[in-house]
């Protein structure tokens, strides 16, 4: 199990779970660890800022990588966002 908050989920061909440790690791080679620390990514859905205790999942975009919300509303449209390339 998951300790709380300390994972996020990659929505990909398969889901995966991304731990906290790996997580930092993760952010900062994909270019965004500053720009998250600093609050300044947002949302795909609902576009407000996402931390690490709100993030509930990582979506792929043909250019880098959007933020979903732990708000209900945003993990159903994520659940339901099929596509990656928008
Ligand atoms: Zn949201």
């Amino acid at each position: 199990m998951p300790k709380g908050g300390s994972f996020m989920i990659i929505k990909n061909e398969t889901m995966k779970a991304l731990y906290a440790d790996d997580f930092s690791r993760f952010m900062s080679e994909a270019g965004l660890l500053e720009s998250f620390e600093k609050g300044e990514l947002r949302c795909r859905y609902c576009g407000l800022p996402v931390e690490r205790k709100t993030l509930h999942a990582l979506v792929p975009t043909s250019k880098s990588w959007e933020m979903c919300c732990i708000k209900p509303k945003c993990i159903i449209n994520f659940a339901e966002d099929g596509g990656n390339e928008n």
